[in-house]
């Protein structure tokens, strides 16, 4: 698949060793994702792969509801890392009427329907 190709397979590939990267421009110095080819600040062609904090906070956060017997109502959340940019994940281990606007969380590499997701955990107090 051509999809397959290209900065967006990077991050995957990353993410299916259990790795949160995030490209950097070497011009402006800003974050970015989703992974691109090139800087949409400033249009620079020069990006490095880093390995994210994983430090962040929720964004915005909604609850799906779901059938109890298929796991419960869940919620999904866009979170902003501590680089700057925001990417969509989903708060585990608290229920979802927990996960407020500003919740100190940590983004881990977990599955989404087997496939390779970033999620997050509340930061322990
Ligand atoms: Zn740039």
């Amino acid at each position: 698949m051509q999809e397959n190709q290209g900065p967006d397979k990077t991050f995957r590939d990353g993410l299916a060793k259990g790795q949160i990267n995030l490209q950097q421009c070497n011009d402006c110095k800003k974050f970015i994702f989703f992974p691109r080819v090139l800087c949409p600040h400033c249009k620079g062609q020069s990006l490095t792969w880093h390995p994210a904090s994983c430090g962040g906070i929720v964004h915005t956060t909604t609850t799906v509801r779901r059938k109890p017997e298929r796991g419960g109502d869940y919620n999904v959340c866009m979170v902003e890392l501590a680089e700057g940019v925001r990417m969509m994940s989903r708060v585990d281990e608290i229920s979802p009427a927990e996960v407020t606007i500003g919740l100190p969380v940590t983004a881990f590499v977990g599955e989404i329907d087997g496939v390779p997701a970033v999620l997050c955990k509340p930061v322990e107090e």
